[in-house]
């Protein structure tokens, strides 16, 4: 089958206008999908026709009967999980690259793709003030990101051990004993897993969710062998950041490996309101972050950064060390061997925001996290259980059964999102502001929705 320039022309036309129609709808279309997966389905679980069909048509269908199951994670209403928008120059890219195609990983065959992520990564570094000469990554997402770091971590501290975990394994290897905080995200008990290492060493947290150094200490202590510590910067529920510096200071004093799950809190670093909660940050060895989050491009996009490039070319080039390479191919840093330019839109965001710009993004989530806390705090019987430090804030409505009935009445509602979830023992409500987009107006029907939730849970 030969494809005419004019298969590509009508059906991108086509998708232009869903494209464009779904996201002016956000202004006016309730948040939440109107039918379960199970409705949609009924569309799409068909037996496979035996011809083809016009690409243009395809795509109406798909955008036809998709519609009524999408939810409006694009609003400015959307606070459920920590989830993000899409900032136009970022998808516009994101189309960019879809429609360029490169399989981004080698230099000399993606040129272009490339140059644009070296490009994207050094601003990255700079914005975030992690060590200019570090390796990035651009993985699937945090969770990726966070195992590559780690990876790099792991393959680090055997070799100070004396093994060589690309030669030989894990099998009769030293134990390596990785430390998290109470609080660290499950994604990065996945990574560990991935890794062969296990389930990790807990130790106490605050009652912020911040890891305790002095717990962290009494870990050390009684430790024998390489070990890793993962700090976290943003916690998933009071958005709190650990504390770098001491923690840092002590792990590598015991000679330890210490990444930083920043998956969407690495971006506070960005802004000089937060030098306090992050001192030190960038003396940790790697850190994983999203750019699907609070950076606002599209799905998937993670980023990792290791200080010592060789350490994680090291772990995912085919070569098992490299000393003196200036720059490695786009492959070297990541687990995945093709993948698209997901560093493209990474670039796009930033150069449209600017530095400024990409600063009051970060600092305007921050103070809309704010408003939000102040304004329900102030409703009879509405609790915020965290120190609202960055985008996260965890609401109580008196008792855990209460909490669930107002959950539910605002998801039934539909003109907002936020999320239920489970915090130090008590059911919570959580918003996480995460969209570029939201502003006061959002904020404001937000609060009237929380409010209706509540009378309509009495
Ligand atoms: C979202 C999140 C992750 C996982 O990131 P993905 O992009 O979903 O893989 C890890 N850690 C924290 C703190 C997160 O918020």
């Amino acid at each position: 089958m030969t494809a005419q320039p004019e298969d590509y022309r009508k059906a991108l036309d086509r998708a232009h206008n869903h494209a464009v129609e779904w996201l002016e709808s956000m202004a006016t279309r309730p948040v939440a999908p109107r039918q379960t997966a199970d409705e949609v389905a009924a569309h799409f679980r068909v037996p496979l026709q035996n011809r083809g069909i016009d690409p243009a048509e395809v795509v109406d269908e798909l955008a036809t009967f998709a519609e009524p199951g999408l939810m409006g994670m694009p609003s400015g209403k959307f606070f459920g999980w920590v989830i993000g928008g899409t900032l136009p120059a970022a998808l516009a890219s994101d189309w960019l690259v879809s429609a360029w195609d490169q399989n981004t990983a080698m230099r000399y065959a993606t040129p272009a793709a490339s140059a644009i992520e070296e490009a994207a990564g050094q601003w990255l570094l700079d914005l975030l003030g992690l060590p200019p000469a570090s390796a990035v990554g651009f993985t699937t997402g945090a969770t990726l990101a966070n195992f590559a770091g780690l990876a790099a971590g792991r393959l680090s501290v055997l070799a100070d051990a004396g093994w060589d975990v690309n030669a030989d394994g894990l099998t009769g290897a030293p134990r390596v004993t990785v430390i998290v905080g109470e609080e660290r995200h499950t994604s990065v008990d996945l990574a560990l897993r991935y890794l062969g290492l296990g389930s990790p060493s807990v130790v106490a947290a605050d009652d912020q969710g911040r890891l305790r150094p002095d717990a962290l200490a009494d870990a050390l202590a009684g430790l024998n062998g390489p070990v890793i510590v993962c700090l976290q910067a943003g916690n998933l529920h009071s958005g709190a950041f650990d504390p770098m510096r001491e923690a840092i200071d002590l792990a590598h004093a015991r000679g330890a490996w210490v990444h930083v799950d920043g998956a969407f809190g690495l971006w506070a670093a960005a802004s000089t309101q937060y030098a306090d909660h992050l001192d030190g940050l960038g003396r940790a060895d790697s850190w994983a972050t999203d750019a699907h989050k609070t950076l606002n491009v599209p799905y998937d996009c993670g980023v990792v950064v290791v200080a010592k490039p060789h350490l994680l070319r090291s772990s995912f080039g085919a070569h098992t060390e490299y000393l003196v390479h200036a720059i490695g191919d786009p492959w070297e840093n990541v687990p995945e061997f093709s993948r698209r330019a997901r560093g493209i839109p990474v670039w796009a965001a930033l150069r449209s925001l600017g530095r400024e710009g990409t600063i009051a993004l970060v600092e305007r989530l921050a103070e809309n996290a704010r408003a939000l806390a102040q304004r329900l705090a102030a409703l009879p019987g509405v609790e915020v259980l965290n120190d609202v430090v960055f985008t996260q804030v965890s609401l109580s409505f008196g008792t855990d059964e209460r909490t669930r009935a107002v959950t539910q009445a605002l998801i039934a509602d539909g003109s907002v999102w936020m999320s239920g979830s489970h915090w130090q023992g008590r059911e919570i409500l959580r918003i996480s502001v995460s969209n570029w987009s939201t502003d006061a107006a959002d904020v404001a029907a937000s609060i009237d929705a929380v409010r209706r939730a509540m009378a309509a849970a009495e």
